[in-house]
């Protein structure tokens, strides 16, 4: 890759109590470069007794500190000033998401940091609007409702949008008062060590925001298994959130929000501006390198215009520039590991052997790195492996249908329900879409349009609660009600 060291990096230890320190055992992992297979740095690898540590400060600092004391308002100010610092470092903060994780610098740049920086300030705003009620009961009695943050809360984040996904959780946490454990995915460390930095910077007192990096079964379980964190946020795989569910069950019931996969389907109508609808097809599961929960990795396209749109959304994939990711030109980089890359490889090998016909790609881009081509099979059957499991990778399944009745059965016949789209001029057949999928997102004539006013989350087996907007507020809310005889 032409530039090894595009960004300095600063932090590699773990935040604990505002003072940035070694694993109690002193052991340390490497993060990988996706781009190249180097190592980029050692991190500090954090397992239960940090976590312990940590939820021990993040408690000291709800019950005691000085956020416990401090204006709603206040709150807010600081939430702020965190944005203003990620807007004053967006570029050292897009360039080490790309190192880390290894996206296009343009969607780090252009995607991922603006959305995030939103997302911090429209949660800022919500700080002091976090109203209870009064409620007319029976009897001589004055009754209220008080919002109060519920506590501790720990939570986990995956590797495919770092500082997104942060920004998504720290919101709401921090709007509604609460104290943080933050566990980064083992992948990607480092944005988040810097965005703990800034929070220092921006004034956030010692022990409301705690981070620790390492590993999901060690440092990951010891957060949904503890005894002293009031609320557990995770996103990640089904597999995983389940083990999450159990342990905090197992443990002290903590509350539990989970955003998990998905395998959405994405639904090309015939009468719909066929141009839009390529280009909606190809961004809403090529985005990101198909890393995305609601990647539209099930293309339903009506009978009627089905070769013509292979080849179309063939010809798509064919521009889609694989390479470097800290080239502004790049449109898509590596997956993010070895692993993933495995995965995914196979995941095209089951499809060849199961008979979906591969129209692009399907191999290998170069020799270092984890980069695989756009890949576009075709005449995907609905029992393949490739139209039912998450690939989390840059394979689209191109499925053909006949009618209305018949997508809307075969789009629903999923364990996931996370995202669902479609393209169509009948606004009427959009609505009764809209109405009749299983899915927390619908987008009708547009992918992957997010917005932290507009709450995100799945049904079925794609999670718990809604992330993003007033909806994501009330996982951090506990709702005391208050009786007083008059
Ligand atoms: P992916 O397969 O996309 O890597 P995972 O669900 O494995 O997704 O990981 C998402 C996050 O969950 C990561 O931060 C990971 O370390 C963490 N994690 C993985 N396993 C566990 C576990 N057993 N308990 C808690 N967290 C876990």
């Amino acid at each position: 890759m032409s530039n090894p060291s595009p960004v300095a990096i600063r932090q590699t230890q773990l935040l604990i109590d505002g003072v940035w320190q070694d694993a109690a055992s002193g052991k340390t992992f490497e993060t990988l470069n996706p781009a190249t297979g180097a190592v980029i740095a050692r991190v500090a690898e954090g397992d239960k007794e940090d976590v312990d540590r940590a939820v021990a400060a993040a408690r000291r600092a709800f019950e005691q500190g000085p956020w416990r004391k401090m204006d709603a308002r206040e709150r807010g100010r600081l939430m702020y000033r965190l944005a203003d610092l990620m807007e004053q470092h967006i570029d050292e903060l897009a360039a080490l998401e790309t190192l880390d994780n290894g996206k296009p610098i343009r969607d780090s740049r252009n995607a991922d940091l603006p959305l995030a920086i939103d997302c911090l300030r429209y949660y800022a705003g919500w700080a002091d609007k976090l109203e209870g009620k009064t409620i007319p009961i029976r009897g001589n009695h004055f009754t209220y409702t008080r919002h109060e943050p519920v506590g501790v809360v720990g939570q986990i984040i995956p590797w495919n949008f770092p500082l997104l996904m942060l920004a998504w959780k720290w919101g709401p946490a921090l709007a509604a008062g609460c104290t943080i454990v933050m566990k980064t995915a083992e992948q990607t460390p480092l944005s988040a060590l810097r965005m703990g930095e800034l929070a220092m910077e921006a004034g956030f007192p010692p022990g409301v925001i705690n981070l620790i990096s390492g590993f999901g079964p060690t440092a990951g379980a010891a957060i949904a298994e503890h005894m002293d964190i009031d609320k557990v946020a995770f996103t990640g795989s089904t597999e995983v959130g389940k083990i999450i569910m159990q342990a905090a069950a197992r443990s002290n019931l903590k509350r539990v929000t989970l955003e998990l996969g998905g395998k959405s389907p994405n639904i090309v109508f015939a009468d719909s501006d066929l141009d839009a609808a390529v280009e909606g097809a190809f961004f809403g599961l090529f985005f990101n390198q198909g890393q995305c929960c609601c990647a539209g990795s099930r293309l339903f396209v009506e009978q009627k215009v089905y070769d013509e749109f292979v080849e179309r959304v063939a010809t798509r994939t064919a521009r889609q520039i694989v390479g470097d990711p800290f080239d502004p030109n790049t449109t898509q980089g590596p997956q993010v590991s070895q692993e993933q890359f495995d995965k995914i490889m196979g995941y095209i090998q089951t499809g060849r052997e199961q008979g979906a016909k591969l129209v692009r790609g399907g191999g290998r881009v170069g020799e270092r790195g984890y980069f695989i081509e756009p890949t576009v099979f075709a005449d995907v059957d609905d029992g393949m492996t490739i139209a039912q499991e998450e690939i989390f990778g840059p394979v689209l399944s191109v499925i053909p249908f006949k009618d209305v009745d018949e997508v809307i059965a075969r789009g629903n016949c999923s364990l996931y329900g996370l995202a669902a789209a479609m393209w169509t001029r009948d606004i009427g057949k959009a609505h009764r879409l809209a109405a009749e999928l299983k899915a927390g997102t619908v987008w009708v004539n547009c992918y992957d349009v997010f917005d932290a006013a507009a709450p995100f989350g799945g049904f079925k087996m794609s999670g718990i609660g809604r992330e993003l907007g007033s909806y994501a507020l009330e996982n951090y809310i506990e709702v005391k009600t208050v009786t007083v005889a008059l």
